[in-house]
């Protein structure tokens, strides 16, 4: 049977490594993406597919209820991963509002949406930011039941659509999973984060303005091995069920920033350290042991090869990083993606269904 598989924010970072790894491993299922291409979405990551007609894109906003039920009423996906939020802390900092309507009230939507057509699955792509600080020197690791204590408006945000998603499940029976993963890197990560963003500065002789004094650390993970593991739970026979991601490879930022330094044959005294963040959580780690025993996923890339393939990925695309880095805000119309990508068929794989 064909499965209609909807990737929510597949547009994004994490979003678009995960479509290519489903669109290689399902090459027989209809994969639909649906993205409102803010600032951080991308088309342009998906032109290959797209010509070679391996793709659906929908442009839409997941906070428009009535958009995101009619699609679904429409399509009857078997299947929803979303990964579509505003995921910036600092923006999040600055402008809580956009993240209140796309991570609460657009998750709100699809999870009434799926409900309404007795979906099977529907996946919540989440992050341990939800469980908040671990504090300095602190030796624990945050587990699946480790209440959320969410710091900044990004994260809290997130906890709330966590909760709705559950709530689901117990209200509904909504046949639900929910994914907690640390810090990605990898291919495709949009300029403004840390390890893009310092490479690019660093590549430019920049001085690249770490917050604080640099030491606070996270459980970085690379990206593929973060899509194998939605993909596992995905498919499992699983419901219900929450499962943290990680690594076991915490950094602090301070030796992120000297391995992009190195990488460059660039000096330290590129460093510039500037006002801490508000509110800027010390330390993150996740225990992953539950996905592990209970799914067998463990992450396979190392830390030293996963950061080598991003920073040669980052320096064999500089179009990729000047495009994302002049733009704040993407054409919203999707014939300005046509006029700028000129995708060959790009009119018979995309709706618009407003
Ligand atoms: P990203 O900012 O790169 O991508 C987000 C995507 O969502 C973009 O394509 C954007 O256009 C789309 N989007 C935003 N608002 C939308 C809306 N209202 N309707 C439809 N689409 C919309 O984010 P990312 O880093 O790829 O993160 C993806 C998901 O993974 C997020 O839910 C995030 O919380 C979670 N996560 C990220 C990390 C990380 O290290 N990046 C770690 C753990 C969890």
């Amino acid at each position: 049977m064909v499965r209609k598989i909807l990737i929510c924010g597949g547009a994004g970072f994490i979003g678009s490594n995960y479509v290519h790894y489903i669109v290689k491993k399902y090459p027989n299922d209809k994969i639909y993406i649906l993205d409102k291409l803010t600032y951080a979405g991308n088309i342009a990551n998906h032109q290959k597919l797209l010509e070679e007609s391996k793709l659906i894109f929908i442009k839409g906003d997941i906070a428009d209820q009535k958009f995101v039920s009619d699609l679904f009423e429409e399509e009857k996906f078997d299947i929803v991963v979303n990964f579509a939020a505003e995921t910036h802390v600092d923006r999040s900092i600055i402008d809580p509002g956009i993240f209140i309507q796309t991570n609460i009230v657009g998750t709100h939507n699809l999870l009434m949406a799926a409900r309404d057509i007795k979906i099977k699955r529907y996946h919540q792509v989440s992050t341990d930011e939800v469980y908040g600080d671990l504090g300095d020197g602190s030796t624990d690791f945050f587990m699946e039941n480790t209440p959320i204590a969410p710091t900044c408006p990004y994260a809290a945000t997130k906890a709330a659509s966590d909760l709705l998603v559950q709530s689901y499940y117990e209200t509904y029976k909504l046949p639900i999973t929910i994914s907690r993963c640390s810090n990605n890197y990898g291919p495709y990560q949009f300029t403004e984060k840390l390890i893009p963003f310092f490479f690019k500065l660093a590549s430019e002789n920049k001085p690249l303005p770490l917050m604080g004094d640099g030491l606070n650390i996270r459980d970085w993970i690379y990206v593929e091995d973060h899509c194998r593991a939605i993909d596992v739970i995905v498919e499992s026979d699983k419901y219900g069920e929450i499962y943290n991601i990680g690594g076991h490879n915490e950094k602090t930022n301070l030796e992120i920033s000297k391995l992009i330094l190195k990488y460059l044959k660039k000096d330290d005294n590129l460093i510039m350290f500037v006002d801490d963040r508000k509110a800027h959580d010390r330390r993150y780690a996740m225990d992953p042991s539950k996905i592990k025993n209970d799914l067998g996923w463990e992450p396979k890339i190392k830390f030293k090869d996963g950061i080598h393939l991003t920073f040669e990925w980052y320096n064999n695309n500089p179009d990729w990083v000047a495009e994302t880095s002049n733009r704040i805000i993407l054409a919203d119309n999707i014939r300005e993606h046509q006029k700028i990508y000129n995708f060959k068929n790009l009119k018979e794989n995309i709706k618009i269904l407003k």
